[in-house]
């Protein structure tokens, strides 16, 4: 009997993958650099399903049905080339290799290249959802070519989280398009956390709520809208106490957010193709400046605001904090959105908006019931200019902008930071402005530095001798 489909790398995300493919009736080939992890996994779940444990990547290899299909599941970046560099000259062309670790896209698609060059389907898998979704259904987000996903597509669904009949799998495009998905998601996710963190603040520092009894609001708020995998945990973490102290764990908890780099991976992807992800990035400097303990220790005594916030309405504020929370997320997954598709553009992957919400409705990390209207608003108008303007959206963030205002403007007058809230305000202003201050950033450049400048009654390109009293000059355009 030989093996539909091959794991090779068994630490928690390769060995759960694997348990999870032989759970749904696939015979599963086993490899690991070192073999004890092979071994372990046939000791404590064998009996799972059908497995083919190798002790050499000949052997592994040797046991797959053609086309070979192998996920290749080891630590990102040299691992994963020294793997594939093990495997290309075993395979046969048409065979695919899948890469489900969480590797930077640009490697996915210089990979996805050299390996079309030995015929080989090379398909970068993003895999969210830790190691509990990998054994019990992650989303996944395969790129590579069409004919990669005809053969692997059956496999990945039928091991993929599952909502509503829909399985949380589809092709998502070329090379590195599920990479670039994928790290997109984990952005979004840091914004969504850190969203989360200045709500909890709010309602701690406005209101002078316990943990216990903020769990209890984020329990509440995952009934509605905001319902997601993220306010729920929320809602379990604040209400863990420490057994050691008795303290509610999280004010035992160090206050320094520590990053894995997928974040700063987004906001340098964003940066290169200019687009404004201001709550991506404001969620990963937050996290460095909660991490500088020096300069937050010799700051410490900085002055702020005097008094505090005052609040007389306990249940309004709550609603406010609310409201701020759902507006401010729905424009980072409106940016997050934006640089999926100026991504899809740039690459030309055709990257489609709404099946990529569809995929992050189960299964991932920033799962959450909003998905749902982000589908319906990309169904409805795929090329929406922004998520902002939709129906749903644009009435929803209408409706919360006065709630939105008065948390802003009480964290700045109270000396809160917000800086997830405050942005994602500015930004959702800024969109809206009839007219921008870039006017005058094109007239200092012009200044400076001859740089030119259009103009909004004319066609063509200026430049004014400013030295001259500023008369415009026509340049051939
Ligand atoms: P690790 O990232 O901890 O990697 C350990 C595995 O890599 C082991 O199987 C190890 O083999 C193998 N490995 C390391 N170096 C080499 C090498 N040079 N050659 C061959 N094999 C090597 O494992 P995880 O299971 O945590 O993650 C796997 C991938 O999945 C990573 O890319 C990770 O980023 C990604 N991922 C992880 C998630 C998570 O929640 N942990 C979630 C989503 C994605 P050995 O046993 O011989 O040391």
């Amino acid at each position: 009997e030989k093996a539909q489909i091959g794991v090779t790398g068994l630490a928690v995300m390769g060995r759960n993958l694997a348990r999870n493919l032989a759970r749904h009736g696939h015979t599963v080939a086993l490899h690991n650099r070192s073999q004890a992890r092979t071994d372990a996994l046939v000791a404590d779940h064998g009996d799972e399903g059908d497995f083919i444990p190798a002790s050499s990547m000949q052997e592994f290899v040797a046991s797959l049905e053609k086309p070979r299909r192998v996920i290749i599941m080891v630590k990102a970046g040299g691992p994963t080339d020294a793997v594939i560099d093990e495997l290309v000259p075993l395979m046969e062309p048409g065979d695919v290799i899948v890469d489900g670790g969480n590797a930077l896209f640009t490697d996915t698609r210089r990979r996805e290249a050299e390996l079309r060059k030995h015929e080989l389907n090379f398909v970068g898998a993003g895999i969210s959802g830790g190691e509990e979704g990998a054994l019990n259904g992650p989303s996944i987000m395969p790129g590579g070519s069409v004919e990669a996903y005809e053969s692997l597509g059956p496999l990945l669904e039928s091991i993929a989280a599952n909502v509503d009949g829909t399985p949380c799998c589809t092709h998502v495009g070329p090379d590195g398009a599920g990479h670039f998905v994928k790290m997109v998601h984990n952005g979004i996710e840091y914004a969504d956390m850190q969203l989360i963190g200045e709500a909890y603040d709010l309602l701690r520092s406005g209101l002078g709520m316990t943990p216990a009894e903020i769990a209890g609001v984020f329990r509440q708020w995952n009934t509605g809208d905001l319902e997601s995998y993220l306010v729920e945990i929320t809602a379990e973490v604040l209400g863990h106490v420490d057994a050691d102290s008795g303290k509610p764990l999280v004010d035992v908890i160090t206050d320094a957010a520590e990053q894995k780099g997928t974040g700063r991976w987004t906001v340098q992807s964003a940066l290169d193709l200019g687009v404004p992800v201001t709550g991506i990035a404001e969620a990963v400097f937050a996290r460095a400046l909660s991490g500088h303990a020096e300069q937050r220790v010799a700051a410490r005594e900085l002055p702020g605001p005097s008094g505090g916030w005052g609040v007389t309405d306990r249940d309004a504020f709550i609603s406010d904090v609310r409201e701020a929370l759902y507006a401010s997320k729905v424009v980072a997954y409106a940016q997050g959105f934006d640089q999926i598709r100026a991504g899809s553009q740039a690459y030309e992957w055709d990257v489609h908006l709404g099946e990529m919400a569809t995929i992050w409705r189960g299964g991932c990390i920033i799962r959450a019931r909003f998905l749902n209207r982000i589908r319906e608003a990309y169904d409805k108008q795929a090329d929406l200019p922004t998520l902002l303007v939709d129906d749903y959206f644009s009435s929803v963030v209408g409706q919360a902008q006065s709630a939105w205002r008065r948390v802003v403007a009480g964290a700045a007058q109270y000396g809160l930071p917000v800086p997830g809230f405050a942005s994602a305000l500015s930004y959702y202003d800024g969109l809206r402005a009839s007219r921008l201050p870039a006017a005058l950033t094109q007239g200092l450049r012009d200044f400076f530095g001859a740089h030119t400048y259009r103009r909004i009654d004319k066609d063509g390109t200026f430049h004014t001798l400013w030295a001259e009293e500023g008369r415009p000059e026509i340049s051939a355009d």
